[in-house]
């Protein structure tokens, strides 16, 4: 059974804008869900106005407010210690199977932070799904963001198909896994046997036959690759300063470096570039990390 309610009655074409102005406005009536009607839309409002008829509309289900968290598969990571407000997220989302707090920032080589489990199973490991890639993840073991979904599917729009590809800190391998559709092969590293173990796992669970592992440091590929890439990834913000010159040389003139960095917004432009062949060179902003702190990339065009 629905409710009654006064509701403007608008063409389908130019819809979004008016539901945008009747939200703006305040009137669009959010507890109850818009509707069709013949060739249009019926948008509730919560008072009468000129033009409107009534009708009858389904009620939305209001959602608790949730506390602030990263969903990463069925693990929770909220961004303060609130116990209360992880309960209420498991019992507010049902694939959520943990709610984590970090103890503390990124840390370390590998690049992980420790967490307490605040409710829920007592676990750091879930199943984290990409684009229909599908990614086993333990996230005191080996790093894994979310967060960068667009920016793997950015690079992957900008790939040519059988291009080569070089993924020097891969992590579990969201990079290397996601760029193997496009790819002739992607060659993924890290010094994390956890991390490598979980890449493993990840290539097998989604049946790709072009990604290669490699358990080593960056600072080896030259010696161990023997070979030039089409592409070199270089996600290892704040530290992937030293492993510029192998990437140069592990690149083919006319090919691309992504070179992840976290930098002050006002910061000047990274001096090492001034030392390394570049064609052409491209900052974009990945996403804001912290008051006057972003996370970037630069599209670095080798000669
Ligand atoms: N690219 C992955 C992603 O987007 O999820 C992981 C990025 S994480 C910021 C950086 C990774 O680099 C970690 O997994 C860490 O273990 C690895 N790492 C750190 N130093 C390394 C080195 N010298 N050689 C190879 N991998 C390294």
């Amino acid at each position: 059974m629905g409710k009654q309610q006064w509701c403007l009655r608008v063409n389908r074409q130019g819809a979004e804008d008016i539901r945008r102005q009747l939200l703006e406005e305040g009137i669009l009536d959010r507890t109850l869900k818009i509707r069709p009607e013949g060739e249009g839309l019926l948008f509730p409002i919560t008072s009468r106005q000129e033009g409107a008829i009534q009708a009858e509309f389904e009620e939305l289900h209001q959602r608790a407010e949730l506390p602030r968290h990263e969903l990463i598969g069925g693990i929770a990571v909220l961004a303060e210690n609130d116990p209360a407000g992880a309960a209420i997220i498991l019992a507010d989302r049902p694939s959520v199977h943990t709610a984590l707090i970090a103890e503390s920032a990124v840390e370390g080589e590998f690049r992980t932070k420790r967490f307490r489990v605040l409710a829920g199973k007592e676990t750091t490991a879930t199943t984290h799904t990409e684009y229909g890639r599908t990614f086993r993840i333990d996230l005191e073991k080996a790093y894994f963001s979310a967060r960068l979904a667009s920016e793997r599917q950015r690079i992957l729009c900008m790939m040519n198909e059988g291009e080569t590809v070089l993924d020097m800190f891969t992590g579990v391998g969201p990079f290397a896994i996601i760029l193997s559709v496009k790819a002739e092969a992607v060659w993924a590293c890290d010094l994390n046997p956890d991390a490598v173990s979980l890449l493993i796992e990840n290539i097998t669970m989604n049946r790709v036959s072009n990604v290669i592992p490699i358990l080593a440091d960056a600072g080896n590929l030259p010696a161990l690759c023997g070979r030039r890439f089409d592409r070199v990834i270089m996600n290892l913000p704040l530290m992937a300063d030293r492993f510029l010159p192998a990437a140069c040389s592990l690149c083919v003139p006319g090919g691309t470096i992504h070179f992840y960095a976290l930098i002050e917004d006002d910061a000047e432009e990274n001096p090492l570039f001034n030392q390394i062949p570049v064609r052409s060179i491209e900052r974009r902003f990945v996403r804001s990390y912290a008051p006057g702190r972003s996370h970037v990339v630069y599209d670095i065009n080798i000669r």
